[in-house]
């Protein structure tokens, strides 16, 4: 249970005369509730009132664990054999009908809204509490900054595991699951998104596809990944050879490198968000390849693995000490090479600290 964030919402409730807000998604519910978890298609729902009798609400089958976890006001659940949203509404009725009820205009469905919207007609609808929250998030707390070190660290051991897992003829797919199965007998329960294991030409596609292509003599494999734990997320990229790369593979890699340890330099309160993706571009053009970086630079992390700020040029959000978002320039040639580099940090005072250590200096697997 996240009480500083709460707290922070109940502020801007407050100065909107919002009695009541009903937060839908999963992530966002994890992230001010402290409890995680994927309904499916069933209800999970987080309503916090003003009048201190905010609830959660879940499927009765996760009642138990929702109890267990850091969330302490009530847990309220409904049988599959009930209607979800009959309970819901008698149970804000108990506090009486909300003025104001303020909904995660990005993140539900229409279907629900509509269920909503019929149990209390005469309640206005209109605001959204989607940009609270994403301003909530873009700052941690110094708690948040010690969960995103340690998720930080399994990651460094996934990249670990993953580097002892090349040998010739290894399959992107095999040791992309030696990864996750090694992860998974230490404790680790999901991954923060589908791994990438991507060899030669794969590589060269920012969001490829792992299969059954195998590792080869002079090639370069990327693997981009990260774990959820205690509810946040890791995500890092590192790219390495098997066996002595090209010259051109090491030109390439070391013109992704010098952008990346640039913009990681440039991080610190007072540089913009546009500015910073504008130092790993400039490092990428200057050398020729800007047309083959061909996305931003960077998003936000925490409870979800893409969040605020976003690191794109133009924009001119003004970084601030602890916010935390990824750095990840990369060159990728169609058909010939691929190289990203990815760090996720938080901004310091001065400058900022990664969550990942793993070396960045061309490892060469032999
Ligand atoms: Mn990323
Ligand atoms: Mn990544």
């Amino acid at each position: 249970m996240n009480q500083e964030k709460i707290t922070e919402l109940k502020k801007w409730m407050a100065s909107e005369q919002i009695d009541l807000a009903y937060i839908s998604d999963p992530g966002h519910i994890a992230y001010f509730s402290g409890y995680k978890s994927d309904p499916h298609e069933r209800v999970l729902a987080l309503f916090i009132s003003l009048n201190n009798d905010s609830f959660l609400f879940t499927p009765a089958l996760e009642v138990e664990d929702a109890e267990n976890s850091s969330w302490t006001e009530p847990v309220y659940g409904y049988l599959d054999s009930e209607d979800p949203w009959e309970k819901i509404a008698q149970l804000i009725k108990k506090n009486g009908i909300p003025a104001k009820i303020a909904t995660e205009k990005e993140a539900l469905s229409v279907a629900r809204f509509e269920r909503l919207n019929h149990a209390f007609p005469s309640s206005d609808f209109s605001a959204s509490i989607t940009p609270i929250i994403e301003k909530l998030q873009l700052l941690k707390t110094p708690d948040e900054v010690t969960k995103l070190m340690e998720a930080g660290d399994w990651a460094d051991v996934a990249l670990e595991i993953g580097f002892k897992a090349i040998t010739e003829g290894a399959k992107e797919q095999e040791i992309l699951a030696e990864i996750e199965y090694q992860l998974k007998r230490q404790g680790i329960r999901s991954m923060s998104f589908d791994t990438l294991v991507l060899t030669g030409k794969n590589a060269a596609s920012p969001h490829g596809n792992p299969g059954s292509t195998a590792v080869a003599k002079h090639e370069l494999v990327l693997f981009d990944l990260g774990v959820v734990h205690n509810g946040y997320c890791s995500d890092v990229t590192r790219t390495v050879a098997y066996k002595e790369p090209t010259d051109f593979q090491k030109e390439i890699y070391s013109i992704v490198l010098e952008a990346q340890l640039k913009a990681m330099d440039a991080v610190k309160p007072g540089i913009t968000a546009g500015e910073l993706d504008e130092v790993a571009r400039g490092v990428i053009s200057s050398y020729g390849y800007g047309e083959y970086f061909n996305h931003r630079l960077g998003h936000g992390i925490g409870t979800t693995v893409h969040e605020y700020p976003s690191l794109v040029t133009g924009n001119d959000l003004v970084i601030e000490e602890g916010m935390c978002f990824s750095i990840e320039p990369g060159i990728y040639i169609p058909g010939k090479v691929g190289v990203r580099i990815e760090d996720c940090l938080h901004v310091t005072k001065t400058g900022c600290e990664a969550f990942t250590k793993t070396t960045k200096e061309l490892q060469i697997i032999e």
